[in-house]
C-alpha cells in the first residue's frame, strides 16, 4: 500500500479524538511530502539535525513532534518551531526549554516522558519523578513551557498483556493530572492496544512509511 493508503487506514481505524503523528525519521522528504498532499500535518522525528534540516525546506504549517531523547545544548536549534516536545526527562532540560523558548518570545508545549518499560534501555523520569517535577515551586515559575501530559513506550516484548499493564499504569497515574490532556503512547506494534488504555496521540512509522533500513 502506499503512503496515502496507509495514512488513510490508520486514520479510518482511531477514534476522533486520537492524533495521529507520522514518524517520518530517516525517511526523504519526497515521502513526507507524500503524506502532506494526503492531508497529513502532524509529524515526529528524532534527530535535531535531521528535523532541522527538514523543516527548513518542507511547508510551514506543519505541526513538528520531536519524539527523541533530546540533549539540552540542541534544544536551541528546534526552540524556533517545534511543536510538542515529548521526551523530556529531566528538571534541567525543562529548564532549558523554557530559557530558549524565551528566547523566541514563545511558550513550548511539552510532555514529561515516564518510564514504563521493564527495560534497562529506555530514557525517562519514574512516577514519583514526574510528580515531583510537577509539585515543585521552580516548576511553577517556568513561564514559557506548558507540560500538557506524559508519553512513553511500552517494552519492546510480544507479550501484550505485558505492554497492556504497562500502559495502564500510565493512564492511572494521568488520572490524577486532569489538567493534562495528552498522552502521547502507541507505535505500530502496539498502537491498538494503547487506544484501548486510553492513548490520545499515537506515534506511527512503519506502517506508514515501510521498514527503516537502519538498526537504532
Ligand atoms: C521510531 C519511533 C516511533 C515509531 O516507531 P514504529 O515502530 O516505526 O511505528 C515511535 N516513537 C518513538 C519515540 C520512536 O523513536
Amino acid at each position: 500500500m502506499s503512503i496515502t493508503e496507509n495514512i488513510k487506514y490508520i486514520k479510518d481505524s482511531l477514534p476522533s479524538q486520537i492524533t495521529l503523528v507520522a514518524v517520518s525519521k530517516t525517511k526523504p522528504n519526497e515521502m513526507l511530502m507524500e503524506a502532506y498532499n494526503a492531508g497529513h500535518r502532524d509529524f515526529g522525528e528524532n534527530y535535531v539535525q535531521e528535523l532541522v534540516d527538514k523543516e527548513a525546506v518542507l511547508p510551514k504549517d506543519i505541526h513538528w513532534h520531536f519524539i527523541g531523547h533530546l540533549q539540552s545544548n540542541k534544544v536551541k536549534y528546534i526552540a524556533p518551531f517545534v511543536y510538542l516536545i515529548h521526551g523530556v526527562d529531566s528538571f534541567n532540560l525543562l529548564k532549558e526549554i523554557n530559557k530558549q523558548a524565551q528566547k523566541n518570545n514563545r511558550v513550548i508545549d511539552c510532555l514529561l516522558q515516564i518510564y514504563i518499560a521493564k527495560e534497562e534501555t529506555k530514557f525517562g523520569l519514574d512516577f514519583m519523578e514526574a510528580s515531583e517535577i510537577l509539585r515543585s515551586s521552580e516548576f511553577k515559575e517556568l513561564k514559557n513551557i506548558t507540560v500538557k501530559g506524559f508519553m512513553a513506550m511500552a517494552s519492546n516484548t510480544s507479550n501484550e498483556k505485558q505492554i497492556k499493564n504497562e500502559f495502564k499504569s500510565l493512564k492511572e497515574f494521568s488520572n490524577q493530572y486532569s489538567e493534562f490532556n495528552i498522552l502521547s503512547f502507541g507505535m505500530s506494534s502496539d498502537y491498538q492496544i494503547a487506544i484501548e488504555e486510553g492513548s490520545t496521540m499515537i506515534r506511527i512509522g512503519s506502517s506508514i512509511f515501510g521498514e527503516r533500513n537502519y538498526t537504532e
